[in-house]
């Protein structure tokens, strides 16, 4: 038997298999996903690997194949199931083996992170009482009081805050670790981020249209149906409700869930709601951990502690023994879908892991993706509607106004008539107000009124972008230099921003309502660590009465007080030369309508638009889903873009410009031997910005009806094309839908 192994995954270099030959006593206990031993390289120095195949001839001499030194770990099932999901990663969205090992398998990290200690009280209440009496007024026992008059009042405290801000030395603490009093933990093992005081979380009486959703789903599972469901339904209309039900059922029956929910939307209500109903069973995954805190979270699914795992897109690969269940909530939200190698679809990949464990899949949404609700409508998902708020509540007025019509009525400022009219009565009902840009801080250009020279980057062959302080930075590469007080073309002095962003909005309110009290939050103001938290939480304390900014502020956030959302300019998103635009577009301005009116009182909304007869503008005015689905539909079909149609993107790139240029020529001229009929080929042609950070990018457009015909495109750009030395030097990376 020989055994192909994956010998280290940290590095590209080594991305392909090694055939070793298994020694007859290991045969019984060698499978796919075993870790092994073996020796590698001339010096034949042992390393470690995976078991990615298994094969009964040999590939190379067997006289020079060498054998396997030894078994690490026996076979695990899990992992075997994970590196089967790898390759189909690799093999569905273009990778190389370890880039797509590297997804599933949690490291750990190599030099191990510094390990947060806390100190915790273990002892009850009287034990507590009792030492302190014995210690009395001795005299040395200061030091062990005050540590303990602090750990009553929270049961946890970073050994780090001990040590400075209580001034308690390691003595004292050791001391009261003796008496098993206190216990010094590791952070990653108190990390059990249940709060007992919690409660139960309230069961509600589900109404008809949850009704009838929750009860399929059970009455099909109960009878071994499997399926994926979507749920649309606005915010507030009881999702969350349902999801919980759903994985009562599964949990019940000794299986475990996965739970997607966008980073941005994991806020520590949502998470607190399902800890309250599943107790420590739950754990959660975030971006913030370590690799080690997530490896250790791994450790528990994977040991069964837990049956419930919260996290964004990566929380899809949790090693559970027995998923009965994925969840994915907001499913058309785009950080589903991985920006780097393999850029897999977390709704997909779902469907995939599902149908591999004997498990369903709930999607969730208020709008949802065109790819989920065109499959709902083709019959390959279950379609539920949630069409009401399920606490009552009104969803907002919607006024659109034109801002031609403005502008030709003699209104420049950046806010309508019908804006400034609300505004200013919301200021004087002391009620809260959303203003919502698509766009970051100073997204102006800087451009000579005289002669229209652009300043660019020099790297990057895109304009830059004039900051508050004066410099001109490149959003691609970092690039930063000083702004300039006349034109390097001609010498004009009328070279100057084009002013549109956050903060120019923040300025204009300030200069128009000088009492009003603004925050503003986009990527400038946010990128500190909590910077965020910071902002939303001043604002829920109506700390201010105007929320300026980016798309961060429409997400997920439920602000009572807030009746009012403007959004400035609703075109910002509709021309950006992406087949999503209008999807995107229509997606935003409905979350930003629901924005208003969350509370008792019933909002309104003001969306200022250029082209107020677009069908993605009029819809969201209308929260017309449907509507909006109907068009956009026919757009995709007669253009043929997905999901009717399937679309794979390649993108080449290299900082020697001329192999690039050869090679993408030879591309050209190789992909019309694979082509069959129907199936669309565009360039490869320079990429919008050709150069970014000193690399130049060649883009190149497959469609073709079927999926797995774009596979074959790809497979054969890797096997053919690149067997041929067409990509030395050339990076390739495949965007697929
Ligand atoms: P979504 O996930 O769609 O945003 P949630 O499930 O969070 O909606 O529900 C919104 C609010 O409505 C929650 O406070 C929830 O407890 C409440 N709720 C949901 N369903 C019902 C119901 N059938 N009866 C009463 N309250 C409900
Ligand atoms: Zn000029
Ligand atoms: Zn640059």
């Amino acid at each position: 038997m020989y055994a192909d192994i994956i010998v280290d995954i940290m590095t590209d270099q080594l991305d392909k298999p090694f055939q070793y030959k298994v020694p007859s006593e290991m045969e019984s206990d060698i499978g796919v996903g075993v870790l092994v031993t073996a020796p590698f390289g001339a010096g034949n120095r042992l390393i470690t690997g995976y078991v990615i195949e298994l094969h009964e001839e040999p590939r190379y001499d067997p006289n020079k194949t060498k054998c396997l030194t030894d078994i690490v770990h026996s076979k695990v099932k899990i992992v075997e199931r994970m590196i089967k999901l790898a390759a189909w990663l690799k093999n569905n969205y273009g990778s190389t083996m370890n880039q797509a090992l590297r997804t599933v398998i949690p490291v750990k990290d190599k030099i191990k992170a510094k390990e947060k200690k806390s100190v915790r009280l273990v002892a009850d209440e009287e034990t507590v009482e009792d030492y302190l009496t014995q210690l009395g007024a001795k005299k040395n026992a200061v030091a062990r009081v005050r540590l303990l008059e602090a750990l009553k009042e929270e049961p946890i405290i970073e050994y780090e805050i001990i040590k400075t801000k209580l001034n308690i030395g390691d003595s004292a603490v050791k001391t009261l670790e003796k008496a098993g009093l206190v216990e010094i933990v590791a952070e990653s093992l108190y990390r059990n981020p249940v709060d007992e005081q919690v409660g139960e979380e309230k069961r509600v009486m589900l109404n008809e249209q949850q009704r009838k959703a929750v009860d399929t789903f059970v009455k099909d599972y109960s009878e071994g149906i499997r399926k994926t469901y979507l749920l649309h339904g606005i915010t507030g209309s009881g999702k969350t409700v349902c999801y919980m039900d759903m994985i009562e059922h599964v949990i019940n029956e000794g299986r475990q869930v996965i739970v997607l929910i966008p980073e941005i939307a994991l806020t520590f209500q949502t998470v607190q709601r399902f800890y309250r109903r599943f107790g420590d069973r739950v754990s959660i995954m975030n971006s913030r951990m370590s690799k080690g805190e997530r490896y250790d979270q791994f450790l528990r699914a994977m040991r069964g502690e837990i049956s419930i795992m919260i996290g964004p897109r990566s929380a899809l690969f949790t090693p559970f023994a027995d998923i009965g269940l994925i969840v994915i909530d907001e499913e058309h939200e785009n950080a589903y879908k991985s920006e780097t190698a393999p850029r897999y679809h977390a709704r997909e990949t779902a469907v995939y892991i599902a149908k591999e464990c004997n498990a369903s899949v709930v999607l969730g949404s208020a709008t949802p993706s065109m790819e989920a609700y065109y499959r709902a409508m083709e019959g390959e998902y279950q379609l539920f509607e949630l069409n009401d708020r399920a606490t009552g509540g009104k969803l907002a007025t919607v006024h659109t106004v034109d801002l031609r019509q403005e502008l030709k009525d003699g209104n420049r400022s950046m806010f309508s008539r019908k804006l400034q009219e609300l505004i200013e009565d919301r200021l004087a009902k002391n009620e809260q107000i959303m203003l919502f840009l698509n766009k970051r801080g100073y997204a102006g250009f800087v451009s000579c009124r005289s002669c229209g020279h652009v300043m660019k980057c020099p790297h990057c062959d895109i304009s830059l972008t004039e900051h508050r302080n004066g410099k001109l930075i490149c959003h691609y590469c970092g690039y930063e230099q000083a702004k300039v007080t006349e034109c390097p073309e001609c010498g004009s002095k009328y070279i100057s921003g084009f002013k549109a962003g956050t903060q120019q909005v923040e300025e204009a309110i300030a200069r128009r309502y000088p009492g009003a009290r603004v925050l503003r939050m986009d990527m400038d103001t946010t990128s500190t660590k909590d910077g965020h938290e910071k902002i939303l939480a001043a604002f829920a304390n109506h700390e201010a009465d105007i929320l300026v900014g980016t798309q961060m502020i429409v997400k997920g956030h439920d602000f009572p007080e807030v009746t009012l959302v403007g959004v400035l300019a609703a075109d910002m998103s509709l021309h950006v030369g992406d087949y999503r635009a209008a999807e995107k577009t229509f997606q935003l301005l409905v979350q930003a309508a629901g924005r208003a009116g969350r509370g008792s009182r019933a909002g309104e909304v003001v969306i200022q638009t250029f082209s107020p007869d677009n069908y993605s503008v009029e819809a969201a005015g209308r929260q017309d889903y449907k509507g909006f689905y109907e068009e956009e539909i026919a757009y995709r079909s007669l253009m043929g873009y997905p999901p009717v149609r399937n679309m794979l993107k390649v993108s080449f790139t290299s900082k020697n410009v001329e192999k690039l240029e050869k090679a993408c020529e030879e591309v050209k001229i190789k992909m019309q031997t694979c082509m069959k009929k129907g199936i669309i080929c565009v360039g490869p042609v320079p990429a919008g910005i050709y150069k970014i950070n000193d690399e130049y990018t060649q883009v190149m457009h497959i469609k073709a009806a079927d999926y797995e015909e774009l596979k074959v495109c790809k497979d054969f750009l890797e096997n053919d094309v690149r067997a041929d030395g067409v990509f030395d030097d050339i990076y390739l990376n495949y965007d697929f839908n």
